[in-house]
């Protein structure tokens, strides 16, 4: 399962951000993650409480921002948004498009106490 990787690497990335602040335990976590990365938001959440069960992030809040997918047209410079990762440009119907966003995948923010 892909989102097990996936939380893995973000729980470490987050414990050294942590760890770097001074902080002891981390109470919410916001992630931004783009639709283009094909990943299931409920599994990222079951994964997460899996890795954060008896470490500095137990029972942190996760919250998700899905980011919708968008591109900027090569031929005509139409910025528009791509449904069923149809890369179609409303604008000239050409298919030579730039991805704009939809490709996150990060740690947003995070808060933690000292304490
Ligand atoms: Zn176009």
């Amino acid at each position: 399962m892909h989102e097990t990787a996936v939380v893995e690497g973000l729980m470490r990335i987050l414990g050294e951000q942590a760890k770097k602040n001074g902080a002891v335990r981390v109470v919410s976590v916001r992630l931004k993650i783009g639709r283009l990365r094909g990943i299931d938001s409920r599994q990222i959440r079951l994964a997460f409480e899996m890795f954060a069960e008896g470490t500095f992030a137990e029972g942190a809040r996760l919250d998700i921002d899905e980011v919708g997918v968008t591109a900027r047209c090569r031929d005509c410079g139409t910025v528009f948004e791509v449904a069923n990762y149809r890369f179609v440009c409303s604008g000239c119907g050409g298919s030579d498009a730039e991805v704009l966003t939809g490709r996150e995948l990060h740690i947003e923010s995070f808060e933690a106490t000292r304490g």
